[in-house]
C-alpha cells in the first residue's frame, strides 16, 4: 500500500511497537506466517484471480482490481502471508501449542471473494484459515464472528451455501455504510439457509447497542450451532474514534466480546479460538482496541474505559 493510504504498513508498526511499550512481548507465544501452498488458497480464491492479482503486482500495477485497493509489488507475498499468518494461527490452537491467538495480520481479507478484491482485500484471511481448518485438522463446524464495522460480504459469500460454517456480522447497517450488503433478510442460501446471521446496527450505534445485539443475537447463535473452533474478523473500526465509519464503540465493547467469545468457546470447543485483524484505521484507537483484545485472550483484567469518557 502506498503512503497515504488508510490501510498501510504503519498499522501494524504500530501496534507491534505498543506491544512492547505495553512489556507484552514475553507473555506472548510469536509465531511465525508462512506463505502458504497456492493449492490450500485455491479452495477460498479462484487460481486465475490469484495469478492475475501476482501478475499485477510484479509489474508494478498501483491498483488491482478497483481503486481502492492500492498495491505495492510486495502486496502478492504480503496477502499470501496474512493468510499464511491465520494458518499458523490455526496449527497453533488444533496442536495445542496455544489456547488462543490474535493474528496480527494485513492487508485485511473479509471483502475479498473468490474472484475479486476489493474494500484494501485481497485474500480473504479468515475464509483461508476456516478450510485449512478443516482439511488439516478435520474440524467440522467452524463459526466466524466479524465484528467490523463493514459487512464482511466476502466471507458471506463464500460460505453462504455451507451449513457447516455459520457466519455473523455485526456492522454499521448497509443502507449507510460500505459495502451495502448484510442485512438481516441475507440468512444463507441453499444447504446454507440459516447459517448467516446478519447483526446491522444504526448510525451513531455504541457499546449498548453492540453488547445487546451480541448478547440477544450472537450468544445464542453460538451456542446453538455448537462449534469446534471458533474465528473472530476482529476489526476495530466501529470505535467512536475511527474516521472510516458512524458507530461509536469502545474498547470496553472488544472486551467483552471477546471475554464471552473465550466463555463459550471454553464450554464448546476447548477454548480454540483464532483471532484475525481486519480494519481500524485511526493508529491510536486501533492499538487501544487490539491490545485490550489481546489482553483478554490472555486471561487478563483490562479496565474499563466508557465511563471516563462520558
Ligand atoms: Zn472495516
Amino acid at each position: 500500500m502506498r503512503t497515504g493510504h488508510p490501510e498501510n504498513p504503519k498499522r501494524l508498526e504500530a501496534l507491534i511497537g505498543a506491544i512492547d511499550e505495553a512489556g507484552m512481548r514475553e507473555s506472548l507465544i510469536l509465531l511465525e506466517p508462512y506463505a502458504p501452498a497456492l493449492a490450500s488458497l485455491h479452495a477460498v480464491h479462484d487460481p486465475a484471480y490469484l495469478e492475475a492479482f501476482r501478475t499485477a503486482a510484479a509489474r508494478g500495477d498501483r491498483h488491482f482490481a478497483v481503486r481502492d485497493c492500492s498495491i505495492s509489488e510486495r502486496s502478492y507475498e504480503t496477502a499470501l502471508l496474512a493468510a499464511g499468518g491465520v494458518m499458523a494461527g490455526i496449527d497453533a490452537v488444533c496442536s495445542d501449542r496455544a489456547d488462543n491467538v490474535f493474528c496480527a495480520v494485513r492487508p485485511p481479507g473479509h471483502h475479498a471473494g473468490r474472484a475479486s478484491a476489493m474494500g484494501f482485500c485481497f485474500v480473504n484471511n479468515v475464509a483461508a484459515g476456516a478450510r485449512y481448518a478443516r482439511s488439516a485438522y478435520g474440524v467440522e463446524r467452524i463459526y466466524i464472528l466479524d465484528w467490523d464495522v463493514h459487512h464482511g460480504n466476502g466471507t458471506q459469500a463464500l460460505f453462504e451455501e455451507d451449513p457447516l460454517t455459520f457466519f455473523c456480522s455485526l456492522h454499521e447497517h448497509p443502507s449507510f455504510c460500505y459495502p451495502g450488503t448484510g442485512r438481516r433478510l441475507e440468512k444463507g442460501k441453499g444447504a446454507g439457509a440459516g447459517a448467516t446471521l446478519n447483526l446491522p446496527l444504526a448510525p451513531h450505534a455504541g457499546d449498548r447497542e453492540m453488547i445487546e445485539a451480541f448478547e440477544r443475537e450472537v450468544v445464542p447463535s453460538i451456542e446453538a450451532f455448537r462449534p469446534g473452533l471458533i474465528l473472530l474478523s476482529a476489526g476495530f473500526d466501529a470505535h467512536h474514534d475511527d474516521p472510516i465509519a458512524e458507530l461509536e464503540c469502545t474498547e470496553d465493547a472488544y472486551v467483552h466480546m471477546t471475554r464471552r467469545v473465550l466463555e463459550l468457546a471454553d464450554r464448546l470447543c476447548e477454548g480454540r479460538v483464532v483471532s484475525v485483524l481486519e480494519g481500524g484505521y485511526r493508529t491510536e484507537s486501533l492499538v487501544s482496541s487490539a491490545i485490550a483484545h489481546i489482553r483478554t485472550l490472555q486471561g487478563r483484567e483490562v479496565p474499563p474505559c466508557s465511563s471516563a469518557r462520558g
